[in-house]
């Protein structure tokens, strides 16, 4: 595969260069993470896998997470999703605040921390077992059944929450939350604090390079244009308010999250992973960025 070779080339690149950023010591378990584990993980449509460094090692996947509820609701309530949900970058960091006042609570995109509250609340309206639910539609789509959540994690986080917790009780100060704070703020927590590692999450995030079809067993997830609409608010919104440079230096679909993952999408060729805890001001992994850019740049393939 001439990917595998251009990924372990950047690899090792990316491996040697200097360590910058720093963990995500807002949730005190994050800062307890080694910084220096490394890993990358590519899955492609047509069925290969590869990986390098500590690409088995499984971490908290935080807002990574919020693509797989997003998608998790997105089957079951369809397009009345975008009425409680906008699809704008908001250009703010992830935990703002700012914007929802003149929204009235309409989160700008559903990758904000307000947004994700919001799905999650979602997803309690819909389901009776929704962390069980949850849990067992991302086991069945990793293939891997020891996928689970860190109660440590989502303690941790619980916690300090004290911005997340602002933003769950104004949305619902505009009506806009239906369920409990507090229980839409436990199921969010444990949302964050699932553990997955990158090999996990290629496999996962594949079927979106697929037109919404599982790669491996033909189960359809999403339609075709769903699957799209994923794709482009990742584009748009995935990297909070450095979307903008992430389109402009990888040019990818994609997600991060403060445990320094980055899921990235290429559109009919392939899902890759990469995790490196540290983050830049933006609060995305450092060398995952770096890794990204490099990798797109050498292998030669845009969706522009
Ligand atoms: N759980 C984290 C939070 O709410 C998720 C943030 C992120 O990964 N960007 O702060």
């Amino acid at each position: 595969m001439q990917l595998e070779g251009v990924l372990k080339e950047v690899f090792k690149k990316i491996d040697t260069i200097e360590q910058r950023g720093a963990l995500a010591a807002y949730i005190p378990e994050l800062a307890k993470v080694d910084p220096k584990q490394f890993g990358v993980h590519i899955s492609t449509v047509d069925q290969k896998h590869f990986g390098m460094g500590d690409y088995n090692t499984p971490f908290s996947i935080q807002s990574i997470a919020k693509v797989l509820s997003l998608i998790f609701a997105y089957r079951i309530v369809g397009d009345d999703m975008w009425k409680r949900v906008g699809v704008e970058p908001s250009g703010t960091p992830f935990n703002s605040l700012v914007q929802l006042e003149a929204d009235r609570g309409i989160p700008r995109n559903p990758f904000l921390n307000a947004g994700a509250l919001v799905v999650a609340d979602i997803l309690l309206s819909h389901l009776e077992h929704p962390k069980d639910d949850f849990i067992r539609f991302v086991q069945s789509m990793s293939d891997n059944t020891s996928i689970d959540y860190s109660e440590r994690i989502a303690q941790s986080e619980k916690a300090v929450g004290y911005r997340n917790v602002a933003l769950c009780n104004f949305i619902k100060s505009f009506g806009q939350i239906k369920n409990e704070p507090e229980a839409v703020l436990d199921f969010y927590y444990a949302l964050c604090s699932l553990e997955m590692n990158c090999k996990d999450l290629s496999e996962t995030f594949l079927f979106l390079a697929n037109n919404g079809i599982v790669v491996k067993n033909n189960r359809t997830i999403l339609s075709e244009a769903q699957s799209k609409r994923i794709n482009a608010l990742m584009q748009t919104c995935g990297f909070y308010d450095e979307s903008g440079e992430f389109a402009f230096k990888v040019g990818l679909p994609g997600k991060s999250g403060v445990g320094g993952g980055i899921i990235a999408v290429h559109p009919d060729q392939y899902a890759i992973a990469v995790w490196s805890p540290t983050l830049n001001k933006k609060g995305n992994s450092y060398k995952g960025m770096k890794f990204l850019e490099e990798f797109t740049t050498r292998s030669e393939l845009s969706i522009f």
